[in-house]
């Protein structure tokens, strides 16, 4: 049940057993072996890689596994996490730091690249790993803000008044606990410019289960207007359950949006984007980003050439309502904003 009138930060204290979805999260499947025979798939000529694996854990949620198609080796679900021989290439141009986080630091925990926002690494924990992910290299035992019990990160907040919107970031800060979050918000609380709260999270739709009562009560609780910007590639990353978990999300009153990183062999056909937005949106997101892949290393198989992204996203354009249509953009090191294509 949503509250009908704002929760207190913290949720009272229980000895119960650790909510379901932390159990799920443990239980998740971390061996390329398990997950291709629960698919029914044979290993032979997919060019699985443990180096790869090794380098960077395969981690899959089993509900997100049984959205995956079985018998399918090129379900666009088993691609966006299955470790490749792919991934062990070097390529030109494809670095450690695509997005240039690290000159971007502005103190223990956060980062500063546009004007008014700091993004808050919250942790570096997903219950997912994404094959293409950016942040796939990032030195998250030296960086997240919740290393230092949250202390350096929101001084450094509160010591520039130009911020006036926070984001939390990661890893996926959602796969803080409860009480944890409520800390740092209450922190972030005492801060007096800020205005708005951001959230960048992948769990609501990779385990829906983490939408739960005391997630929904620290979220309706919070002082400040809440936007949810989740990622999903595919419309088959939505199912009932995460149905129901967005419903929970807009019952709190955050907006919802999701960003998409446009991912060859996943979503790179004008069919794909618009059953995306489509399916979204009847779960009550709306469309904001489609990202050209950045640029880090171990993800130059997932690129879709320029042209080809400009060509996909007229398609879609022509096919869509105007608001069913994000926005195609790259992010460019040392650019004051998300650049347009
Ligand atoms: S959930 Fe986000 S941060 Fe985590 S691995 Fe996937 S893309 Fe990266």
């Amino acid at each position: 049940m949503i509250p009908a009138a704002p929760a207190p930060l913290h949720p009272a204290p229980t000895h119960a057993a650790p909510p379901r979805w932390q159990q799920l999260w443990r239980d998740a499947v971390r061996d390329p072996r398990e997950l291709l025979s629960m698919l029914g798939l044979d290993a032979a000529g997919l060019g699985i890689s443990e180096d790869a694996a090794a380098q960077f854990p395969l981690r899959v949620p089993r509900g997100f596994v049984a959205r995956m198609r079985h018998g399918d080796r090129h379900d666009p679900l088993l691609r966006q996490v299955l470790p490749l021989d792919d991934e062990m290439r070097p390529m030109p141009g494809f670095t450690l730091d695509a997005v240039g986080d690290a000159a971007a630091k502005a103190g223990h925990g956060v980062i500063r690249k546009y004007r008014g926002r700091a993004l808050l690494i919250a942790t570096g924990s997903c219950a997912i790993h994404c094959r293409y992910c950016f942040r796939r290299h990032f030195p998250y035992a030296e960086e997240t803000a919740a290393a230092a019990g949250w202390r350096d990160a929101v001084a450094t907040i509160r010591n520039d008044t130009s911020i006036d919107e926070v984001i939390l970031s990661g890893g996926d800060p959602w796969s803080l606990a409860t009480p944890k979050l409520a800390e740092l918000t209450d922190a972030l609380a005492a801060v007096p410019h800020l205005r708005r709260l951001r959230v960048h999270t992948r769990l609501p739709v990779v385990l829906p289960e983490r939408v739960d009562d005391a997630l929904v009560q620290w979220l309706a609780a919070l002082p400040w207007p809440v936007t949810v910007v989740l990622h999903a590639n595919h419309a088959r990353e939505f199912d009932a359950d995460v149905d129901a978990a967005l419903a929970r999300l807009r019952g709190t009153g955050a907006l919802l949006l999701n960003q998409a990183v446009l991912l060859r062999g996943v979503n790179d056909s004008v069919d794909a984007l618009a059953a995306l937005s489509e399916r979204g949106h009847a779960a009550g997101v709306l469309p904001y980003y489609l990202h050209q892949l950045d640029r880090v290393q171990g993800a130059a198989h997932f690129e879709v050439p320029d042209e080809t992204a400009l060509r996909l996203h007229r398609e879609l354009a022509a096919r869509v309502s105007g608001y069913l249509v994000p926005k195609l953009v790259r992010e460019v090191a040392g650019d004051p904003g998300k650049r347009p294509l």
